[in-house]
Parts: C-alpha cells; sequence; structure tokens
C-alpha cells in the first residue's frame, strides 16, 4: 500500500473497503450470472443475446479487476471467499433457471439498474473525499449504463418481432 496515497483520502478508508468489497461480491456474480446465461438462453435471437451475454461477462471480471486494484491500493484485501459473495451483495443472483431471453434479458437488466445504483452512491460518496476510486466508479457506471442499454435494446428487437407474428 502507498501511505501518500491513502493519506489523500479523506474518509473513512474501512467503510470504502467494506462499499469496494461489496461491489467486488456484484461483479462475481454479475460475471458468473452473464456467462452461464450466454450458456443456456434460448429461444429468438439467441445467437445475439448469447453473444452480449458473454461480452457482458468478460466487461463485470473486468470491474472485479478495477474495484480489486484500488482495494489493494488502500491497504485492504479483496474478499477471499466465494461463499461470502452472497453476504456481501448489493445486487443478488438471480439464475437463469428459466432460460428464455425474455426471461433472461429481463434479469440482467434487473441486475444492471441495481448496478447503476450501486455506482451512483459510490460516486457521490466519493466524489470529493476519493477521486481515483471516483474515476474508478465512474468507468464502471459507464459501462453499466452501455449494458443496460444493449440489452434494453435486444429486448425491444425481440418484443417488436412477437408483436409482429402476433398479428398474424
Ligand atoms: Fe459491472
Ligand atoms: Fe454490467
Ligand atoms: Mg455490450
Amino acid at each position: 500500500m502507498g501511505s501518500r496515497g491513502i493519506a489523500l483520502v479523506g474518509m473513512d478508508v474501512k467503510k470504502l473497503l467494506t462499499l469496494l468489497n461489496k461491489a467486488l461480491a456484484d461483479e462475481w456474480l454479475a460475471h458468473y450470472q452473464y456467462w452461464v446465461g450466454s450458456k443456456v438462453v434460448s429461444g429468438p435471437m439467441k445467437d445475439a443475446v448469447s453473444s452480449e451475454l458473454l461480452i457482458h461477462a468478460a466487461e463485470e471480471m473486468a470491474h472485479a479487476e478495477l474495484l480489486t486494484t484500488r482495494i489493494i491500493q488502500l491497504g485492504g484485501i479483496p474478499n477471499l471467499t466465494p461463499a461470502d459473495w452472497f453476504k456481501l451483495t448489493n445486487c443478488k443472483y438471480e439464475a437463469p433457471a428459466d432460460p428464455f431471453v425474455q426471461k433472461i434479458l429481463e434479469q440482467n437488466i434487473a441486475g444492471e439498474q441495481c448496478a447503476i445504483g450501486v455506482y451512483e452512491k459510490l460516486m457521490k460518496l466519493t466524489k470529493d473525499a476519493d477521486p481515483v476510486t471516483y474515476n474508478i466508479a465512474l468507468q464502471i457506471i459507464t459501462q453499466e449504463i452501455e449494458h443496460e442499454e444493449d440489452l434494453q435494446s435486444l429486448l425491444e428487437d425481440l418484443k417488436m418481432m412477437f408483436k409482429h407474428y402476433g398479428k398474424k
């Protein structure tokens, strides 16, 4: 850890580390939800949806990487125990038990909307107190907003198709 870097943080570092570890749990759960969802998804447009889910899975892991780097910089320990993910998570895990495209898209849209809220809060908290963490939260939220839009536009296309064929 860099002591001068930590001294720059104008807020409770322990509290910040807790929030970062909670976000880390969210990212791993989101990663797995997307990854396994991309494997089981079925129904119309499943190839397009599966490809997008797989890309998002990789991007959620990159978010975990950013958070972990910051946790270590702040002298913390990234959560070492996957069993704790369910205790730490803000956004929970929605098993893609129903593999239908629409259902999976809706589950992941809800996850993105939760994630946007998590990073919005983290940004508000760190805006003046910790610009480095603020910058990381900003990078991540920018991508979560992109994820939400990607999934909502796939869902719109799907619904358009249902509407079109429903008329016949
Ligand atoms: Fe993420
Ligand atoms: Fe995301
Ligand atoms: Mg995308």
